[in-house]
């Protein structure tokens, strides 16, 4: 017997992201591939906008600032790096003296 097979597949709502390097995975439905995005792939589902989990992570930024972690110091200049633990897309340059 032949059938066919429909299956769903995902995209970020960010224009041009793309969220998937080398493995796309495919969904039975709409349903499921909202619940297992979120449950499995830490995507987001809110107000109708689909995000990634790494645009996700960078909207929670925008909202609630960015989680800093501190990072090495200079230690001639004493000035200390610090980057985002949670969207790894942000530093700033801290004096510490
Ligand atoms: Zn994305
Ligand atoms: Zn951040």
């Amino acid at each position: 017997m032949i059938r066919p097979t429909t299956c769903f597949t995902a995209e970020c709502d960010t224009p041009g992201c793309e969220p998937f390097d080398e493995y796309t995975p495919h969904f039975d439905s709409v349903e499921d591939a909202i619940t297992r995005l979120v449950d499995e792939w830490e995507w987001s589902n809110e107000n109708g906008v689909l995000l990634c989990r790494d645009c996700t992570d960078i909207r929670e930024c925008e909202q609630t600032g960015h989680d800093w972690w501190a990072g090495c110091t200079d230690k001639a200049t004493g000035v200390r790096e610090e980057y985002c633990g949670r969207c790894h897309a942000a530093s700033r340059l801290l004096a510490t003296t």
